[in-house]
């Protein structure tokens, strides 16, 4: 087999010779990189530290920043958990498949899922030589179709839900109206093996992670490292919560333990690679599927406004990090806005693997972020909520937005007014203007959502058939 030159590998990797920010020897017949993607589940954008947080620490999460590239302006592409992730799979936008939604659990629906006419880019990772393995929360369809080991993923362990219980049942009973009750307590899987779990959940996803980079050291990997960490229901054992007896909020003091718990995981991961001598063979992408969920949990979003579920800033914009050191610049700042769209591309790129048929929205990073392309990945970038209930464009320094609820669209200064607080839509009708005319020539390539969430929750159906039998004896 013939051996890709460095000068090759770089070529296909989107890096020119001069754009490495430090000296890197690839070796002949270099070894394509790892790449990992870690990604927190409703994390607040201001409960890190690097992004200002002071009652949380976060030394790991930080130390990916402080040795590699944080993205000021990084975005998801939907401000809740199972759109981001379908558009994160794919590198295009999911409404283009109608993923709008969140999947209900409906084990016998295969048609509630991550449409098996996409691609999931995990594919031509292996195809391209890649071990690939996904941990954690899966949330892109409940029924074996959809199956991470059906999609792409060599090995999978996790939970295929929105969401699990964190410790064993027993220790946490709840309440049986609660919607979880299924979904959140069905059996972990170690690829289709069910398998039950006796400790904290967020140790146990780390354990799996440190294992998959030992049992894959040889290279080259690719690691999907799905937290549900620090989505609710809010759990953490006194190992963590002893950490913070400042805090004396319940609730904060749960989160903030939660979110240290992944944060050890994540010091853990990075140990590995060190151990293994893989840190710079190794690409780590951090992020948030969506902003901090403000109205339910206290977290922060701050500066930013709104949270989950709004097209805000709040709701999109999330602690966003890439670290791969010698190859990447350490503690650099990136500002020009980025998604996560981008990330599997990115790993596209790096293995020189083949793109799937379907075009890709999202983009190789390593050129921006290394500097070697000084242009913006993205001239535009688009959100769309409730089949167009909601929208946004972000264009440089302007967003316009229209909030689910709403009849007026808003245009925002990004650049001088990250708080979206100044609405500039009367004094900029030319931008408004363009801004919605990119929308709709966007909006008119995408199709309708192809299921709903589960709404109303089963509390709520429970209760809407009870009303029912009482009008139907009246
Ligand atoms: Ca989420």
């Amino acid at each position: 087999m013939k051996t890709a030159s460095r000068r090759d590998f770089l070529k296909v990797a989107g890096l020119g010779l001069a754009s490495l920010a430090a000296p890197r020897v690839f070796a002949a017949g270099a070894r394509k990189p790892n790449v990992i993607v870690i990604l927190a589940d409703d994390l607040g954008f201001a409960d890190v530290g690097f992004n200002g947080c002071k009652d949380i620490a976060t030394p790991n999460i930080d130390a990916l920043a402080k040795n590699g590239v944080r993205c000021t302006s990084g975005y998801v592409s939907h401000p809740f958990c199972s759109p981001t992730r379908a558009g994160l799979m794919t590198g295009r936008y999911q409404q283009r498949f109608g993923h709008e939604n969140n999947p209900t659990w409906l084990p016998e629906d295969t048609k509630v899922g991550l449409p098996l006419s996409e691609t999931f880019l995990a594919k031509q990772l292996g195809a391209a030589g890649y071990a690939t393995g996904a941990i954690g929360k899966w949330h892109l369809g409940a029924a074996p179709c959809f199956h991470p080991n059906e999609r792409g993923f060599a090995e999978y362990f996790g939970f295929r839900g929105g969401g699990h219980m964190y410790l064993p049942d027993e220790k946490n009973p709840l309440p049986q109206e609660k919607t979880w009750q299924v979904e959140y307590r069905i059996p972990l899987n170690r690829n289709k093996e069910s398998v039950t779990h006796t400790g904290y959940m967020t140790d146990i996803l780390s354990d799996e992670a440190v294992a998959f980079i030992g049992r894959h050291k040889a290279g080259p990997f690719f690691l999907y490292l799905a937290y549900n960490a620090v989505h609710t229901p809010l759990q953490a054992p006194e190992k963590y919560l002893a950490r913070f007896p400042n805090i004396s909020d319940e609730k904060r003091r749960t989160y903030a333990a939660m979110n240290s718990a992944m944060d050890d995981g994540i010091g853990r991961v990075t140990e590995a690679l060190r151990k293994h001598g893989l840190e710079q063979d190794t690409l780590i992408f951090f992020l948030s599927d969506n902003g901090g969920p403000i109205t339910v949990v206290p977290c922060s979003n701050t500066p930013l406004r709104g949270g989950k579920g709004q097209v805000l800033e709040g709701g999109i914009r999330v602690p966003f990090v890439a670290c791969w050191p010698g190859t990447l610049p350490a503690g650099a700042v990136y500002n020009e806005p980025v998604i996560a769209l981008d990330l599997l591309p990115t790993a596209l790129a790096l293995a020189g693997a083949q793109p799937p048929e379907k075009p890709l929205d999202g983009v190789n990073l390593v050129p921006h972020l290394t500097g070697a392309n000084k242009a913006a990945p993205h001239e535009r970038l688009f959100w769309r909520t409730g089949g167009g209930s909601g929208w946004a464009v972000r264009e440089g320094r302007y967003k316009l937005l229209k909030s689910t609820g709403e009849q007026q669209s808003h245009l925002y200064d990004l650049a001088a007014d990250i708080g979206e607080e100044h609405d500039l839509a009367a004094e900029k009708p030319d931008v408004v203007k363009r801004l919605t005319a990119a929308f709709e020539a966007w909006n008119a390539q995408l199709v309708p959502p192809i299921f709903e969430s589960p709404r109303p929750g089963p509390k709520k159906q429970q209760q809407q058939q009870q009303q029912k039998k009482k009008a139907k004896a009246k």
